[in-house]
């Protein structure tokens, strides 16, 4: 039996029911009016692990064709997708998956996300992109 406080234990310590603070402090105010960067999120939130290296393949986002339809941001499963006032800003690489659902929702022709391998960096990865299809 581990004689650490929860909030001194690490993610892989915790035992089934143990409580789980996302948040330092006390929450007083709407988190939601509060922008991620500037939230106080509790060492075990597990907004502070990085999981980037989990990935095989990464979304690559292309500016210049997003339309912000939101779509990604609205299917992203893991919260990567970076939005601000409608307005998308970009893919969170601390905590996406690279599972490719952003891909597959946006609806761009041609896409304005696409799957690049790990490896790619990201200027390169923008100058490899499709050209329109015709007849969608
Ligand atoms: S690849 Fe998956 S986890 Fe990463 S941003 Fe896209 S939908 Fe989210
Ligand atoms: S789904 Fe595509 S077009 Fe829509 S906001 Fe995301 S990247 Fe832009």
């Amino acid at each position: 039996m581990s004689t650490k406080s929860i909030k001194e234990m690490g993610w892989d310590e915790l035992v089934i029911g143990a409580a789980v603070y996302s948040f330092e402090g006390t929450i007083n105010y709407n988190v939601a009016e509060v922008l991620p960067e500037d939230r106080h999120y509790a060492e075990t939130n597990s907004k502070m692990a990085y999981v980037g290296d989990w990935r095989v393949f990464k979304p690559v986002w292309n500016s210049e064709l997003c339309i912000d339809c939101q779509n990604c941001w609205l299917y992203c499963p893991d919260t990567s997708i970076i939005s601000r006032d409608k307005k998308m800003v970009g893919v969170d690489y601390d905590h996406c998956k690279g599972c490719g659902i952003c891909v597959e929702v946006c609806p761009t022709n041609p896409k304005s996300l696409l799957m690049f391998a790990e490896q790619i960096k990201n200027e390169e990865a923008l100058t490899q992109w499709p050209e329109k299809t015709k007849g969608e």
